[in-house]
């Protein structure tokens, strides 16, 4: 860990808070609900009184992680929100989290998170820029409060470990991400269980989507960035949910000679005329995250997001003037 003193501080509030309320970003992927229900097991093991809250909004979860554990999130901010301690896991930003009913006037706020942009909009912030992912920060804070890892907690925080390390293959994955692997494994996660929920099991839909958005592709620039745009018919005629658009973008990335890969999609939970888009770079020459925030998002800087009201054209031509930018 990068900032003992902050690690520490953030290790002695966890201890010292008797209620807490924990919240993760909008549209939880494998990390944001990993690290929720990690962090969630380790305070009850410590006795706390904990609470996880995802928006009703969210439910159901995507189909990679509905096998998790999750009964016991609520789905509405307690009443006693005001008084607990909140504890934001994987947020880079307060307005990631959509449920006004946390933003509570003078409430101890606990940022606990791995993006680089982070806000710190915390009481106390334990950002660690080379984490691999919130769970891996929340799988050293279990060991600062002794706290033995349960198999509902082991599979919570692999889920986050593998989904924001690529499965071990991105730059973010250093040796303590192995040993954090090595460790869930003897706590009892089932790794091929594990991969065939997360990565297996396609809906018939998602086949048909990725279909659309592969035919569908364009190269920009000589092939610098590469392109795919889904519309809200995409998704009414197969069926598919937003969800299921997880992966596409990294198929994108492999093409030969890929610096960026863009995926833009409108569907029913876009704002009219608004476009939700996911980046990714391939290496480390172009820092997609700060691509991203010019458009109004962020991310890391391999994989980043922003939402727009650019049409796919207009998108693409943006895309590529911020490449070539950064290539210069
Ligand atoms: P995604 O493409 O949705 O998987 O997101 C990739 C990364 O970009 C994640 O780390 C997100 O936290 C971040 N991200 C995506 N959309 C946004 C946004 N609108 N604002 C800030 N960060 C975002
Ligand atoms: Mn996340
Ligand atoms: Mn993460």
């Amino acid at each position: 860990m990068s900032d003992t003193v902050a690690f520490d501080a953030m290790r002695d509030a966890l201890r010292g808070a008797e209620r807490l309320l924990l919240v993760t970003h909008e549209h939880p992927d494998g990390d944001a609900l990993g690290s929720l229900i990690g962090m969630h097991g380790v305070l009850t093991a410590l006795g706390k009184d904990a609470v996880m809250f995802v928006a009703p909004e969210e439910f159901p979860l995507p189909y990679e992680y509905d096998w998790l554990e999750h009964h016991d999130i609520v789905t509405t901010v307690p009443a006693d929100a005001a008084e607990r301690t909140i504890v934001f896991l994987d947020c880079g930003s307060i307005d990631r989290n959509p449920a006004d009913g946390v933003r509570c006037p003078g409430a101890t706020l606990l940022n606990i998170d791995h993006h680089h942009d982070n806000t710190r909009f915390g009481t106390l912030n334990l950002v660690v820029e080379d984490a691999s992912c919130t769970a891996e920060i929340v799988w050293t804070l279990a060991h600062a409060l002794d706290v033995g890892l349960t198999r509902r907690v082991a599979e919570a925080l692999y889920v986050g470990l593998i989904t924001d390390t690529g499965r071990f293959m991105y730059e973010n994955t250093g040796a303590p991400a192995h040993e954090m692997a090595a460790e869930l494994i003897e706590a009892g996660v089932d790794v091929a269980f594990v991969y065939r929920r997360v990565y297996e099991g396609w809906p018939e839909p998602k086949l048909h989507l990725v279909a659309r958005a592969l035919s569908r592709t364009e190269r920009f620039g000589d092939g610098r960035l590469t392109f795919a745009h889904l519309f809200a018919d995409d998704f009414a005629q197969t069926a598919a949910l937003d969800s299921h658009t997880e992966g596409i973008v990294d198929m994108l990335r492999s093409v030969d000679g890929t610096k960026v890969a863009g995926l833009a999609r409108q569907h029913s939970g876009t704002a009219a005329g608004q476009w939700k888009v996911s980046l990714r770079a391939s290496d480390d020459d172009i820092d997609v995250s700060a691509i991203a925030r010019a458009g109004g998002g962020g991310g890391h800087r391999a994989a980043a997001g922003f939402t727009t009201a650019l049409g796919p054209a207009e998108l693409a031509a943006f895309l590529d003037e911020q490449i070539a930018a950064q290539q210069s």
